[in-house]
């Protein structure tokens, strides 16, 4: 193996060939979890009138404190029909537009009302209870920025302003392909040397949370032929995710073979633990990412490289990994010559995460680390990081 890669010149890499797909135009509706294209831009002003935060009174401030006759009530998507004069109260309702001519609103509970006309007790702020015209954006306005991930405030946001449509990241489509003779299914009963395929279902979950479309392709065994006609089809999509076979050993076809199909290799191997002899090429626009088979490896070796790529591709302006800020419970050794990310599970503390790394550390121990919710990044290096260190982690969730 050449010289390895650290994780942030192999991620530099990846990320450098991860050009955003075509915008497409997409629904509100159709539009949750995806990446803006463009910024949005308000239609309207918000709110679109001065409208009343309260159930209340509309009135001049210059009126209060006073008794005033109710000449009108004005509710929601009911405008008054003239303007407030002075010395006049208005009944109004939370959301209903301010009447012109009137500068406040007196909630209810602050007045005495009897004979259609109220008593107000207190000076009355300008301004009071009134949402100005605007006050959350203006037309024309940026409401999101391009590069956003659309949840449930922005997709609010959104149709509030008046967006019916928006310009979002393309959706890239991937390929996943499992090799190894010894892959059965989940639930096929296994014979002598078999084991239960489990990357794929993983992968695909990872990816799909990630916004990509996933399809998967039946598992290969070891065997050139069967490597090349699937890995021709995996080529076809906007990535390609193998699992297995980029090792060493007179099995691992991956490479091999798909030099032949004409990928040109840009690395292969990083100095991090789980996730070392990951492979990474292109062919044309196709990215392909050749993840090792050790559960673990393959797991961590996606939240690394593919998942960035596939927010990259999607027009992510913070493609990640997202890393976050948390405190070690107990010493975690460094390795000299790699990283290592390590399975742990945080808790709020009284200052924050706190994060403590679960038994069974082997890159196949796909159940140990699915006790794990976060994967502690411990950068190389001699000694320990001791407790109460302050690390990077990756939620895992
Ligand atoms: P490989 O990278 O092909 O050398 O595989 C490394 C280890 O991961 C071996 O123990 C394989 O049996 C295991 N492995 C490979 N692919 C998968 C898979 N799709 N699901 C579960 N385990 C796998
Ligand atoms: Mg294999």
């Amino acid at each position: 193996m050449p010289a390895l890669l650290t994780i942030d010149e192999a991620l530099a890499a990846v990320l450098a060939r991860a050009q955003p797909l075509p915008p497409e135009a997409v629904p509100l509706a159709e539009a949750a979890g995806r990446l803006l294209a463009a910024d949005a831009r308000a239609g309207t002003d918000l709110p679109p009138f001065a409208s009343s935060a309260m159930d209340g009174f509309a009135i001049r401030a210059g009126d209060a404190p006073g008794e005033l006759p109710i000449v009108e009530r004005v509710a929601a998507g009911r405008p008054a029909s003239r303007p407030l004069a002075a010395g006049e109260a208005m009944g109004i309702a939370t959301g209903a537009p301010v009447p012109d001519g009137a500068d406040s609103v007196v909630p209810f509970e602050a007045v005495v009302e009897h004979d259609n006309r109220i008593a107000i007790a207190s000076d009355v702020a300008i301004g009071a209870n009134v949402r100005p015209r605007g006050g959350d954006v203006r037309a024309g306005d940026v409401v999101l920025a391009a590069g956003c991930r659309l949840g449930p405030a922005q997709i609010g946001a959104l149709a509030a302003a008046g967006l019916a449509e928006v310009a979002c990241g393309g959706t890239p489509r991937v390929t996943i392909l499992s090799t190894g003779t010894e892959l059965r299914p989940p639930g096929a009963p296994l014979a002598p040397g078999q084991i239960y395929e489990s990357n794929a279902a993983m992968l695909e979950t990872a990816l799909r949370r990630g916004g990509a479309r996933v399809d998967r392709l039946e598992p290969v065994d070891d065997d050139r032929d069967a490597h090349r006609v699937a890995l021709e089809r995996g080529l076809e999509a906007d990535v390609l995710v193998t699992s297995g076979g980029v090792s060493v050993g007179p099995h691992d076809l991956v490479r091999g073979l798909e030099r032949e199909l004409g990928v040109a290799e840009v690395f292969w191997g990083v100095a991090v633990r789980p996730g070392k002899p990951l492979a990474f090429g292109t062919r044309g626009a196709t990215l392909v990412f050749g993840l090792p088979g050790n559960p673990v490896s393959s797991l961590v070796a996606c939240e690394l490289f593919v998942l960035p790529a596939i927010r990259a591709l999607q027009g992510a302006t913070t493609p990640g990994p997202p890393f976050l800020a948390g405190v070690l419970t107990s010493p975690l050794r460094r390795s000299e010559g790699r990283d290592d990310l390590v399975r742990a599970r945080s808790e709020l503390g009284p200052d924050g995460i706190l994060l403590t790394p679960v038994q069974g550390q082997q890159s196949h121990m796909i159940v140990h680390a699915a006790a794990a919710d976060a994967l502690v990044h411990v950068p190389r290096g001699t000694g320990e990081l001791g407790a109460g260190s302050t690390v990077r982690y990756l939620r895992l969730d």
